[in-house]
């Protein structure tokens, strides 16, 4: 077969391949994402003449591939091409009359999902330096290799997830680690999800994504850590499971008071001011990063409690940055992921 190529340009002037060119032109740009670009006829990295198999994705784009590697990558295309007699049972429509060989394969995954599939497989090519694709693109691209029993290409994406974890949509991310039972990237995406709060509505849409075991998980893990928190906080003893998840009298107690039963001397609807707001703030937040900001400590509804007399010494009963501590302690050994 000799195939041509011939191109003609759209009123935008987007040029496209009609044909598969012999190789010799350069590869052109092209955004396979958005889809308000007009695609190339071909995706000009995958144009190969000596390729034998025609993708044709969603969005109409062609791709020339080798059947070889698709064999080997996918169980899918095994089973399609990997026999000569499947290959002629196969439904296919010639590309062109000068490629006789050629089968077209319409696949109903768009341009992006298929380019960044083979970049993958493709041992000349990498995924990791194609760009950074959205969540959506990247979510699309794991279920294209699983669909087509791709087990490499998901074990690719699973480390391109564990090491973008921030760059994504906390919870989605962890909704999909848990479809694949990626246990480490679900714990890593959980600690990420902790500046988010779970009771939005928004946030249950996401979860939804998850299994429910998985969201179960998750939201299990937002709520212990605001109970273990209110507990430290209601000086609840929990000494027998949780050893650091007491907040210390002697810690927050100012250097001059001396007493014994401080919680018995302290007006306690000053103390429950500040434990509501801790509570109403980290439902919102459960990774607690708002007890590190000052402003928050400094807030006008905590004076009287800062300013509270203790008998024995009649001067403040609390050290206010020391209290701080004690919480931030408290905090730092709360459960950071699932
Ligand atoms: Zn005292």
């Amino acid at each position: 077969m000799e195939p041509s190529s011939s191109s003609s340009s759209s009123s935008s002037g987007v040029l496209f391949i009609h044909q598969v060119p012999q190789g010799r032109q350069e590869p052109l740009e092209s955004d396979c994402i958005s889809p308000d670009v007009a695609l190339p006829e071909w995706q000009p990295t995958y144009i190969s003449p000596d390729a034998d198999v025609v993708l044709l994705s969603s969005d109409g784009q062609k791709f020339r591939v080798h059947s070889s590697i698709m064999v080997l990558a996918s169980g899918f295309f095994k089973g399609m091409l990997g026999l000569p007699q499947s290959r002629s049972q196969h439904n296919v429509e010639q590309t062109s009359p000068n490629a006789a060989e050629d089968e077209t394969i319409a696949l109903q995954e768009r341009s992006g999902v298929l380019k960044a599939i083979l970049d993958i497989v493709y041992p000349d090519r990498t995924f990791f330096d194609s760009g950074d694709p959205t969540f959506d693109l990247f979510r699309e691209i794991c279920f294209a290799a699983e669909k087509y029993d791709m087990p490499s290409v998901l074990q690719s994406l699973q480390l391109f997830l564990r090491a973008t974890i921030r760059d994504h949509p906390p919870i989605l991310a962890y909704a999909l680690a848990c479809r694949y039972s990626w246990t480490k990237e679900a714990e890593l995406a959980s600690t990420e999800t902790l500046s988010h709060n779970i009771r939005t509505q928004d946030s249950m849409d996401q979860l939804k994504h998850a299994s429910m075991e998985g969201a179960m998980q998750l939201i299990r893990f937002h709520f212990t850590r605001c109970d273990l928190l209110i507990a430290a906080l209601d000086f609840t003893d929990t000494r027998h499971t949780r050893a650091p998840l007491v907040i210390e009298w002697p810690a927050i107690q100012s250097s001059r008071c001396k007493c014994v039963k401080p919680r018995s001397h302290l007006d306690m609807s000053l103390w429950t001011v500040l434990k509501y707001h801790i509570l109403e703030k980290m439902e919102k937040s459960p990774d607690g990063a708002f007890l590190r900001n000052r402003e928050f400590w400094d807030h006008s509804e905590f004076n009287r409690l800062w300013d509270f007399v203790c008998d024995c010494s009649r001067t403040p009963m609390l050290d206010k940055n020391n209290l701080r501590e004690e919480i931030l302690r408290v905090l730092e050994n709360l459960p950071k992921t699932i």
